[in-house]
């Protein structure tokens, strides 16, 4: 019980620490950083009359722009972050009923491309700290059916890359790196950027990354291979490069409008800034908080990306972190427990698939996801972890009342 001392919550009728809703979000002007360059930009493209990225210069450049920032050699750009993911399942090409390792918290836009092409996702369990998959545990979950491996840089954190990159190395297959929440984020201070250690790397336009351009994505490679195969998979397979109109193999229309293109081009020029004003806040948040017991803050120094700031406590179960995100919604500070409802493995779309004429194919009949496949993930969204949505946007003032309303309801909600 709070001591008589100590301040009444506001989801108790106490006074919020912040008024709510004060907050900027990535729903909002406020929280997004955008400005008269983009304006330019998109009636540049409105002008020129040329809409399309096919024959646009706006996309063409924006892929080049890219690579060139992330130091890869290619970079395709399309329609979503999930349409990337798709692009990159698409190129690592399984054959039906083989299997790709994904982890079970995520956005689902990590695991529906692997049953759009029929193959099956094995989800391993996660590093109980960042949230990111267990290499260890990858490698028990490898058969001959596997084919690649792929990792979510979850939040803004590097997963252990190198070490997924050589599990991959070793049993043949391919390292799909899903970067939409994690631009620019590092594995070690002084580490090429996620994105390049795995042989494909996919980012995430959509309203609320660090980049925006409403939808979109990226997909960067070295091999020239693999980004031919994206290229064509965006494109219905139509080779524009050889004049000739024709349909090389199975693929869809993924592309990017010009206009998206000429917004991410000057998003992109901002990114590092973005990157740079986020960690500055989130180092900032993390140190006026460092004596709470019980609490782990993001790893430390340079390497965080800083999409959501996630947060661990120890002591509560189930009902007691949905208490604390809501007591800490009610401060004025938005915050969701467990980040999702549930691991993605208990979703309706793998426990009760329907897909293709209600087979239920690729999954049904093939593999279970009983409760207790991944343990640490399952704990990780029933009881620990805290996300709390991060912005380049934040004021000091604001950070500080952040870590006033953290140490406000940790004191009222879990027990000493
Ligand atoms: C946002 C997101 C996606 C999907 O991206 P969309 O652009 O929304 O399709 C995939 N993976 C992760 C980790 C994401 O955060």
């Amino acid at each position: 019980m709070p001591m008589p001392s100590e301040p009444l919550l506001a989801l108790d009728g106490g006074p919020p620490v912040l008024p709510r809703g004060s907050l900027p979000s990535t729903n909002d002007a406020a929280g997004r950083t955008i400005g008269p360059e983009e304006e330019a930009a998109v009636l540049r493209v409105l002008r020129s009359g040329m809409l399309s990225g096919v024959w646009g210069t706006e996309v063409k450049a924006l892929q080049a722009e890219f690579a060139e920032m992330m130091g890869s050699a290619h970079a395709v750009a399309c329609s979503s972050g999930t349409a990337a993911l798709h692009l990159a399942v698409a190129a690592v090409d399984p054959a039906p009923g083989q299997e790709i390792i994904v982890p079970p918290i995520s956005d689902m836009g990590s695991v529906l491309p692997v049953i759009a092409q029929n193959a099956v996702p094995v989800f391993a369990d996660l590093d109980p700290v960042t949230g990111c998959l267990d290499p260890e545990d990858v490698r028990r979950r490898i058969t001959s059916r596997t084919r690649a491996i792929l990792v979510v840089h979850l939040f803004g954190g590097a997963a252990r890359v190198r070490e997924l990159r050589e599990i991959a190395d070793e049993a043949g297959v391919l390292l799909i790196e899903d970067c939409a929440q994690a631009y620019l984020a590092r594995e070690r201070p002084g580490d090429p950027v996620v994105g390049t250690i795995g042989h494909l790397g996919c980012f995430s336009l959509q309203q609320t990354k660090h980049i925006t351009t409403g939808d979109g994505g990226l997909v960067i490679t070295d091999d020239a291979k693999l980004a031919r195969a994206m290229r064509l998979f965006a494109d219905k397979a139509w080779p524009r490069d050889t004049g000739e109109r024709t349909y090389l193999s199975f693929a869809l229309n993924y592309r990017m409008p010009e206009l998206s293109g000429a917004v991410a081009r000057v998003q992109l020029t901002r990114l590092q800034a973005v990157v740079d004003r986020r960690r500055r806040h989130a180092h900032h948040l993390s140190a006026a908080l460092a004596q709470l017991p019980g609490l782990t803050t993001p790893a430390p120094a340079g390497i965080h990306a800083y999409w959501y700031y996630p947060l661990l406590v120890d002591g509560l179960d189930h009902a007691g972190l949905r208490r604390f995100a809501a007591a800490l919604g009610a401060e004025g500070v938005p915050c969701v427990a467990g980040y999702i409802a549930r691991p993605l493995y208990q979703e309706p779309v793998l426990r009760e698939p329907t897909a293709y004429g209600g087979s239920g194919y690729p999954i049904r009949g093939r593999i279970d996801y009983p409760d207790g496949e991944c343990p640490v993930a399952e704990a990780l969204v029933s009881e620990r972890l805290l996300a709390v949505p991060w912005n380049e946007n934040y004021t000091d003032e604001q950070v500080d009342a952040m870590a006033e309303a953290i140490d406000k309801v940790h004191r009222a909600v879990v027990p000493a």
